[in-house]
């Protein structure tokens, strides 16, 4: 049992308006996986909490239990992340990471990798070296490490053996490479993995890289766009195939960059 009142670090993930000037908040925690709480009044102008609760702000909370939401009654900032906020572009990339984590998080569970990840990731979004498109990828892999979703890059799912520098293929439904030799002579057994498609070498190698190096490595990672592109069209149809929905997020980063595109011709 949780006690009337307590306190929690948190990362905030979304925020919906409820009633006349409440707000629904569902965050991150360390210790407590995703949790929904309500913030009343916090829409009201004089409201001393509101600015504590802004999107991707890592907050110090007091909450009260509530018959249904527990309550939010204090608020302190611990970071507010600035560096990423005078840049639409990354607060599209930062809506888009807290999509992630709120979609694959579960309520309720502790999952502390996953909270200092999203921490980290929020801090490197707004430094100005960071390729916002090389943190999202890498960002994606660690969310599917972290919430049991990892994908096989380095076997064969389907017979276990390595797999070795040649045109293999990727399925999402079977969770990751398949070698050539079962795709192609052992198609009746793959139940599985219908969806097999061919995976260029240098995008299999651009994904085990993201999989496997830290940060500090990974953020130096130099590929072409092309190859990036693809990275990130197979990330897409893993992420939607696991979360059986589209990202709102997804959306908006796109239209981000077409207008970027438009406005660089
Ligand atoms: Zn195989």
């Amino acid at each position: 049992m949780r006690e009337r009142l307590y306190r929690v670090e948190a990362i905030v993930l979304k925020r919906t308006d409820y009633g006349e000037a409440d707000r629904l908040v569902t965050l991150l925690t360390p210790n407590l996986g995703k949790l929904r709480e309500i913030a009343k009044g916090v829409r009201k102008p004089t409201s001393r909490k509101s600015g504590h609760l802004e999107l991707f702000t890592h907050t110090h909370l007091l909450l009260a239990k509530g018959k249904q939401l527990d309550i939010i009654t204090q608020a302190d900032t611990l970071d507010a992340f600035l560096p990423l906020r005078n840049n639409l572009e990354r607060i599209g990339y930062a809506y888009y990471l807290a999509e992630l984590v709120d979609k694959f998080a579960e309520e309720g569970t502790e999952n502390r990798a996953l909270f200092d990840e999203l921490l980290r990731a929020l801090a490197w979004l707004g430094e100005t070296t960071t390729d916002p498109d090389v943190l999202a990828r890498f960002f994606e892999l660690r969310v599917l490490q972290y919430a049991g979703y990892r994908p096989q890059l380095f076997n064969c799912v389907h017979c276990g053996k390595s797999i070795e520098p040649t045109e293999n293929y990727f399925s999402v439904e079977a969770g990751g490479v398949l070698d050539p030799e079962c795709v192609q002579t052992r198609r009746a057994q793959l139940e599985h993995a219908h969806d097999a498609q061919v995976i260029p070498l240098d995008v299999l190698k651009v994904l085990r890289y993201l999989q496997t190096r830290e940060w500090a490595t990974v953020r130096d990672l130099c590929v072409s766009g092309e190859t990036m592109l693809q990275v990130e069209t197979v990330m897409l149809r893993y992420i939607t195939y696991h979360l059986e929905r589209n990202l709102k997020s997804v959306e908006f980063l796109r239209e981000l960059k077409a207008r970027k595109y438009v406005a660089n011709e």
